[in-house]
């Protein structure tokens, strides 16, 4: 068995001293293709995987109910652009009829919301956080490499008159691209009473870790964030986003540096991509490819111990770089 010092936030974020972590939340990439080319996250002629090298629903389920019944509580579907994979309200209600009726989450681009929010809520998606790193529709181009600025708004929208809570809004923060849009991005969530998040840039094969020039870290978001107004740090806010409130409006926001200030210690995730592989860290660390192993085998036992397996070699603090496709593994 391996074993660890835990660290003592980690005590009380539910690691057992000596024991492998309790995972109680996955993050599934149902494709790994999207309608976008996002420079940090995939290159510009990138080619994508068959449609027979992807897990079917059946099999994406079968993974989610024994991870559920080991005790996972809250599933994310994410990608690539899960709105690109036809049918997706149908896997989310597979996923909410488990029996343990898990929190079922997505992460999307939106440019395809005002199609499909709807059709997700009544599905019972329970939340969305949507991706807008910028309102202008030169640096969207530049950005992503492909229009869609509109679009993207558009699907804000639909969330909200869909009837979707809590919504999110993630910025990844860029020098020089859309570090300028902090306080424009801040107004547009508070309209609308969305919560704002920045993200710092993560280096990664996926954009060749050449843009790490751009990366603006956690104490430098920080600042661009005062230029609005005093903060105060406040509690509450899920997963790893350290949350603040602007003193004058009471807006609340979140900052989220994987890089600067690691959150391994208190992670509680583990990743199921595109093609199946069971991954203990976006970044490096072990894996286990079940897609092969589960065709044309009783796949409870292999998942179960996949489970096992990932859980116990979870690294202490990720490598910081990943030799990795974002958009398969799943952002
Ligand atoms: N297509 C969907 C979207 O963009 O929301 C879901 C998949 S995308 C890979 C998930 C998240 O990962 C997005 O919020 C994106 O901004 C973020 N992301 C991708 N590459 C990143 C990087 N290098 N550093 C930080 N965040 C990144
Ligand atoms: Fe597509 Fe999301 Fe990657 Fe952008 S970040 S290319 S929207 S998968």
């Amino acid at each position: 068995m391996i074993t660890r010092t835990p660290h003592p936030k980690a005590l009380a974020t539910g690691l057992e001293i000596g024991l492998p972590r309790v995972i109680t939340y996955l993050r599934i990439s149902v494709t790994d293709r999207c309608n976008l080319r996002c420079g940090y996250c995939m290159p510009e002629d990138q080619s994508f995987l068959a449609r027979r090298d992807l897990l079917t629903f059946e099999e994406i389920v079968n993974v989610a109910r024994v991870l559920v019944e080991k005790g996972v509580t809250k599933i994310r579907l994410t990608g690539g652009e899960p709105l690109v994979r036809r049918d997706l309200p149908m896997l989310v209600g597979m996923l909410k009829a488990l029996p343990e009726s898990p929190q079922v989450v997505m992460t999307t681009n939106a440019t395809l919301l005002k199609l499909h929010a709807k059709s997700l809520h009544d599905a019972g998606l329970d939340r969305l956080n949507i991706s807008l790193d910028t309102l202008r529709p030169a640096t969207f181009e530049k950005l992503s490499r492909r229009q869609g600025l509109e679009e993207s708004l558009a699907g804000v929208e639909a969330a909200l008159e869909a009837g979707f809570a809590k919504t999110k809004i993630n910025t990844v923060v860029m020098g020089g691209v859309n570090d300028d849009e902090i306080p424009s991005l801040l107004a547009y969530a508070a309209d609308r009473q969305i919560e704002q998040r920045f993200i710092e840039f993560m280096p990664l094969a996926s954009n060749q870790y050449g843009l790490q020039a751009q990366r603006v870290p956690l104490e430098e978001i920080r600042r661009r964030v005062e230029s609005v107004g005093e903060l105060d740090a406040v509690s509450g806010g899920s997963g790893p986003a350290k949350m603040f409130q602007l003193r004058s409006t009471g807006q609340r926001l979140g900052i989220i540096s994987a890089i600067s200030q690691p959150f391994c210690d208190s992670c509680n995730r583990v990743r199921l991509t595109a093609t199946g592989v069971l991954r203990s860290c976006l970044f490096e660390g072990g894996e286990v490819p079940l897609r092969d192993a589960m065709r044309g085998h009783n796949p409870e036992p292999v998942i179960g111990n996949a489970l096992e397996f990932v859980r116990r070699v979870k690294p202490d603090v990720h490598s910081g770089f990943g030799h990795v496709q974002m958009n398969q593994v799943g952002g």
